[in-house]
């Protein structure tokens, strides 16, 4: 069979008549990335294809063993699917498809951005670029920074701050803050209008008043995720009691352990004069939401409703749930905490029994809620 490369898909891709859940196309290239952690990730270079209505060109390897247990070489065509339906992975490669012109992968030794050697820890299978100034590093750190979960800067994307970083304007967060002394030398620069500058502008010093935990989780200590870090900014409620706790002390804390303790130790170790100029500019320190509610089976956990519950209208049950921080959401997934099924559920309650899901009805959902305060 002919691969058309001139064709934007190639052609025996369309011959299924359904969104396939897997489909075949070839590995053009395997390219590495930076992370801001300095993790080296092989990713896949597809030929475009279309993956249960979306176009998938690129998939992550996650790392060489990866790669080497796939025995995936440059030119093979693989067998690519979207793991827990969402994001695209390489399954396997089709070995009776192999032409003998297929290329081997080899992992690289040194940064591609920097260049350092890499280095590898004992028992651990990622390779990591060891050099704290690789601009790769750099910008994913600051791209971290305002992302959603972090910041949540908007009108900053990733595109405009890997450009702010070339630029000159942001080597650093602190340099954030100072761009408001910089938006005529801003204004110069094509593709900056002054609406998105003052929008970003804007955004950059309201995000001054954000909460702690956001804090915490935008300044990239090693291993915090959103979750750990909403979980410090509660039990210490402020930056300079979390920074004054022994390793000791913190892993004394449910679901930080003796791992996460050590990295938060060192990193406030590393970075007391990072943490001062954060201050000195003006961004909060202190939990906001210090009288956020909680309830063990409800935050952070997420809710799909189905079916007509008698004694709570949906919207009831949805701002119950929402001012516990639960996170209601319309479709049944793999990452869905609890099913609350009503009278003459739709498919939401077969999906959730498909996956078992636990399940509240109405009598356990009046139970949960009776107990709250
Ligand atoms: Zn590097």
């Amino acid at each position: 069979m002919e691969l058309g490369s001139t064709a934007k898909y190639p052609k025996w891709a369309t011959a299924y008549k359904f969104p396939a859940e897997e489909v075949l196309t070839r590995l053009k290239d395997i390219i590495f990335t930076v992370g801001r952690t300095g993790r080296i990730t092989p990713n896949a270079i597809l030929e475009p294809v279309i993956l249960m209505g979306s176009t998938i060109s690129r998939a992550t390897l996650h790392n060489a063993n990866f790669v080497y247990s796939k025995g995936l070489k440059i030119g093979d065509i693989v067998a690519i699917k979207k793991a827990g339906d969402v994001i695209p992975a390489v399954t396997e490669a089709k070995l009776e498809r192999r032409t003998g012109n297929e290329k081997d992968f080899v992992m690289i030794t040194s940064c591609p951005m920097c260049d350092t050697p890499l280095e590898k820890k004992e028992g651990q299978v990622d390779y990591f670029c060891p050099n704290p100034n690789c601009p790769a590093r750099k910008i994913n750190s600051l791209i971290h920074f305002v992302s959603r979960d972090a910041m949540n800067i908007e009108g900053l994307g990733d595109e405009i701050v890997e450009e702010l970083y070339n630029l000159g304007f942001v080597k650093t967060i602190p340099d954030f803050y100072n761009l408001k002394t910089k938006k005529e030398q801003l204004l110069q620069f094509d593709g900056y209008g002054e609406i998105s500058i003052n929008k970003f502008l804007d955004n950059i010093e309201a995000s001054k008043q954000n909460d702690l935990a956001r804090v915490l989780y935008a300044i990239g200590i090693p291993g915090i995720g959103s979750k750990t870090a909403k979980v410090l900014a509660h039990r210490f409620k402020t930056m300079d009691l979390l920074m004054s706790q022994t390793i000791e002390e913190l892993e004394k804390i449910p679901d930080i352990g003796h791992t996460l303790a050590t990295n938060i130790y060192a990193y406030f170790e590393e970075n007391q004069e990072f943490i001062q100029k954060l201050k000195d500019i003006g961004i909060n320190m202190q939990e906001i939401n210090g009288d956020r509610k909680e309830h063990e089976l409800i935050t952070d956990k997420k809710f799909v409703i189905t079916g007509t519950i008698a004694s709570y209208t949906r919207n009831e049950i949805k701002a119950i749930l929402e001012s516990y921080d639960g996170i209601v959401s319309e479709s049944v997934s793999k990452n869905t905490d609890v099913v609350i099924v009503g009278d003459a559920p739709g498919s939401k309650y077969d999906k959730a029994l498909k996956l078992n899901i636990p399940i509240w009805n109405e009598e356990k959902l009046q139970e949960v809620f009776s107990k709250l305060s």
